[in-house]
């Protein structure tokens, strides 16, 4: 279990952690009716930066529009969300790189199962930035779980109770002895891990499946794709077959909470040497020194905070 620092952002103040609590009538705790998104706050030589955080606020704000929690646009604005960041961050001074997680919770109080012009509340906290997934060489199994599709709860929105789905898979996996799993579609294409996405070489070509593929638009996703783009690495984005997976002379997972990690073993099947690959380890280096503000291209990607 990762560590939880003791100050939370709660509705509009800061308060004990355990202060910052949902009542049971309420629709995010009855349905899962939250969104929430995760980044990574780190220690750089210039202080605290949070990594794309306008880019978080507005996935948070594509989420609630999917999903129809339409009071969150009317009273939270980028720079509003920006100084509550700021606010949880500065009252837990942390000494080390975290993840921050916001949430916005439905807190009406048994509304039935609708979502519009209903009470929120956010919510955001910290814990510690520890990985899902080892970074050593994860071995993954393809779940007996399928992905949700976009026309049952789409994978593009980070809603609170999609998440069932990936704790499901999780869970077969770690049952069956393995860090973690590949969620395919309705269609048996590779989608993403339980909770990061995923990416294969061969012959020197990244690819990636595509956002039509029941992924969660990833943020770190994308900024593999602008450093593949910005460094001429031939990158696609398509439909992928789990038996390209396996034949791959690559494959790494990347997400906030699972950095760039390489996959050692699919289904039982090693995946090129066992070993990192050039491409993940060349990648994965340039994207730890973008985190921790070394690299001054991506400098405009963090925020600082007090
Ligand atoms: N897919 C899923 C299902 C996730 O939960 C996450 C983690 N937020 C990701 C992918 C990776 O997204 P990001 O790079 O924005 O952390």
């Amino acid at each position: 279990m990762s560590r939880v620092y003791d100050k939370a952002f709660f509705g509009s103040a800061i308060v004990p952690i355990d202060q910052a609590t949902l009542n049971v009538t309420t629709s995010a705790v009855l349905y899962g009716l939250s969104i929430y998104t995760v980044f990574p706050v780190c220690v750089t030589g210039k202080g605290l930066r949070a990594f794309r955080l306008k880019e978080h606020f507005k996935r948070l704000l594509d989420s609630a529009r999917i999903i129809g929690i339409d009071t969150f646009e009317k009273e939270w604005t980028e720079a509003k969300f920006i100084d509550a960041v700021q606010q949880t961050v500065s009252a837990n001074a942390p000494h080390e790189d975290v993840f921050v997680r916001a949430t916005v919770h439905v807190n009406e109080r048994v509304p039935g199962t609708r979502s519009r012009g209903l009470a929120t509340v956010l919510s955001i906290f910290l814990y510690e930035a520890a990985p899902i997934i080892p970074q050593d060489g994860a071995r993954l199994k393809t779940s007996v779980w399928r992905r949700v599709p976009d026309y049952a709860i789409p994978s593009r929105a980070k809603v609170n109770g999609a998440y069932v789905n990936s704790v499901l898979a999780k869970q077969d996996a770690l049952d069956s002895g393995y860090d973690d799993c590949i969620f395919l579609d309705t269609e048996g294409h590779v989608c993403e891990l339980s909770a990061a996405n995923i990416f294969l070489v061969r012959g020197g070509t990244l690819i990636t499946p595509g956002t039509g593929s029941d992924i969660l638009e990833g943020i770190n996703r994308r900024t593999v794709i602008e450093i593949a783009r910005s460094t001429g690495i031939a990158l696609e984005e398509r439909t992928v077959d789990l038996t390209e997976l396996y034949v791959a002379d690559e494959v790494f997972a990347c997400g906030t909470s699972s950095f760039i990690a390489p996959i050692k073993e699919i289904d039982a099947r090693t995946i090129g040497t066992g070993l990192m690959g050039p491409l993940t380890a060349r990648l994965r280096e340039k994207h730890t020194r973008i985190l921790h503000g070394e690299d001054p291209e991506y400098a405009n990607l963090l925020t600082p905070l007090p």
